[in-house]
């Protein structure tokens, strides 16, 4: 028996996707240009697809599971569960506007959105009681005002450079998405095992991204305060050096403390920081 993952065949989530399947310690014969590949070293078959097919597949069962972003697996309302947040393909759903126009909800009442996620606009349009017209389109939706095919756009929205070249700044956002793992509904327990060793790796993975491993030395006077700052997985391991009076410390630190604590560190008498990347991180 294999797991069946969707993977999309490429585009912005395709090498994240293939990345976070190799440090996994799943190896992949190279996809590119083939529809299917096989894994070598774990039970699993890799289908590359349309990222906006995907959702549609896994409802199927066509594949078990699949990863693919948050906007396309709400806007194509499948039966599909959403299992783990990947933290890439980051981006948000965007309302945008004339960079002249003052935007408030109430603006959008009676105008003209041109949009691919039609979906989730409705969705907020309902949510916010506010009577708009949608103007499905494929692609290419930040051009519409330009145009005069619309009065403002939804679209997907990562640094904003894309609006600001076409006139626009971002009004409001709707949803706020990432990559997420998604997988069939009743699946087979035999399936269900192998996509629960699958999301231990995956949390393992994600969980040494958001951490780092620290080793410092420290005069002996100043352990004391220096333990307080590195909680680490249980408590920081403390060696003596070979100079008398000195300890090595070793810890492991988050990644959004990361400078707050260096600085604390260095006041607090550490030396020689060293900082290193974790590969995998199981607690
Ligand atoms: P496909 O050929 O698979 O249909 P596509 O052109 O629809 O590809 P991409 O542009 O590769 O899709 O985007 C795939 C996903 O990447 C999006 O659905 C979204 O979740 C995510 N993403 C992240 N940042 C952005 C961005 N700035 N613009 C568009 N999508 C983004
Ligand atoms: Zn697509």
């Amino acid at each position: 028996m294999k797991l069946k993952i969707a993977v999309q065949k490429s585009g912005r989530l395709y090498d994240d996707s293939m990345r976070l399947l190799k440090e996994c310690g799943i190896a992949i014969a190279n996809g590119g240009n083939k529809l299917k590949a096989e894994a070598a070293n774990f039970p699993m078959e890799v289908y590359f697809l349309r990222d906006d097919d995907i959702p549609q597949y896994v409802e199927d069962g066509v594949a078990d599971i699949g990863i693919a972003g948050e906007n396309v697996v709400y806007e194509k309302k499948k039966q599909v569960e959403v299992r783990e947040k990947l933290g890439f393909g980051k981006c948000r759903l965007s309302l945008a506007v004339d960079k002249k126009e003052t935007f408030s909800k109430e603006w959008l009442n009676g105008k003209r959105v041109a949009t691919s996620y039609p979906v989730l606009l409705q969705q907020y349009l309902d949510r916010n009681k506010i009577n708009a017209e949608i103007h499905e389109i494929s692609g290419s939706v930040e051009i519409a005002p330009g145009i005069g095919l619309a009065d403002a756009i939804c679209d997907l929205v990562s640094s904003g450079s894309t609006l600001l070249t076409n006139g626009l700044k971002e009004a409001e956002t709707i949803l706020s998405s990432q990559a997420v793992l998604i997988s069939s509904t009743g699946l087979n327990t035999e399936k269900e095992n192998l996509v629960q060793k699958l999301l231990f790796r995956i949390r393992a993975v994600q969980k040494a991204r958001n951490n780092k491993y620290i080793l410092l030395n420290a005069p002996d006077e100043k352990l004391q305060d220096i333990i307080k700052l590195l909680p680490g997985m249980k408590s920081p391991t403390v060696l003596p050096l070979a100079t008398k009076g000195w300890s090595s410390v070793h810890s492991v630190v988050q990644e959004d403390d990361f400078w707050s604590i260096i600085e604390q560190l260095k006041e607090a008498g550490a030396q020689g920081i060293l900082v290193v990347p974790i590969e995998k991180m199981i607690v």
